[in-house]
């Protein structure tokens, strides 16, 4: 076939994925490709955009390109930056995801503000696609390539590497502020915790907390045991920090610790 030429502009906060401004970009086709190829071929993930005009008209990943076509693709943004409303191919509002190896960090500041985050440091790409997939979770990554890959329905490449950053940008992404929830979810396991007897546990307790502690919370599924000592008043500020930075409102404190 005739080769011919494509026009691509990214819109809003997708303009870094091409790390240049204006972000629009002619790319030259030989055959029939299809949109999510011609996006992700610029370097930007099919999870990063949410609506895509092909001649001003709203279409999906699967449309294929076979002749001269101005494209204009727009990200997820709290702020419309198009009067489009419907058409959007992402979900706004997710509360699973499964993080990739290298997030650790950020995985325990979502598990410290009850969110549910699947992670083992030693999952492969493979498995990560699997339960992003099975489970419908959003994948959280920094590789934008395992992020393109076809079974990701939905995630997010985090643009910063600081924890605390990331964390505010995944709550801004999925909306999140309702789900917040502090110290209900194990830190270590995913589990959500339950009220433990003092009675119950009083083996596995430190000689001082034994004295000073009377509330308990019990991981299910790895034993863990939570009480508000020492290490509480840091992870209040932590949360407390995590919080204003994402501008969600701290609500009461944890009514369980
Ligand atoms: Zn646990």
């Amino acid at each position: 076939m005739t080769a011919f030429n494509v026009r691509l502009t990214f819109h809003g906060n997708l303009a870094f994925f091409l790390k240049r401004k204006p972000a629009q970009l002619e790319r030259c086709l030989t055959e029939r490709t299809s949109v999510k190829d011609v996006i992700e071929a610029c370097g930007v993930p099919h999870p990063e955009v949410d609506l895509i005009l092909v001649n001003a008209r709203p279409v999906d990943f699967s449309r294929v390109l076979e002749s001269e076509s101005s494209l204009e693709v727009f990200p997820i943004e709290s702020e419309p930056v198009t009067s489009f409303t419907e058409h959007r191919l992402q979900t706004h509002k997710i509360a699973k995801f499964v993080a990739d190896g290298h997030l650790g960090k950020l995985v325990r500041n979502l598990r410290l503000l009850g969110i549910d985050v699947n992670y083992d440091r030693d999952a492969d790409d493979r498995m990560l696609v699997k339960v992003s997939s099975e489970e419908e979770r959003a994948l959280l990554t920094r590789d934008r390539r395992l992020l393109m890959h076809a079974g990701v329905r939905h995630g997010r490449y985090l643009r910063s590497q600081n924890p605390l950053e990331q964390t505010v940008e995944v709550l801004h992404r999925f909306n999140l502020a309702s789900e917040v929830t502090p110290f209900t979810r194990c830190l270590l396991c995913n589990a959500l915790l339950e009220p433990a007897e003092k009675k119950n546990i009083i083996s596995q307790l430190e000689p001082l907390t034994k004295i000073y502690y009377d509330q308990f919370r019990r991981c299910p599924q790895c034993g863990q045991i939570y009480w508000s000592g020492s290490h509480f008043d840091k992870l209040q500020r932590r949360i407390e920090t995590i919080l204003s930075r994402a501008a969600v409102p701290i609500r009461q404190r944890s009514p369980v610790l």
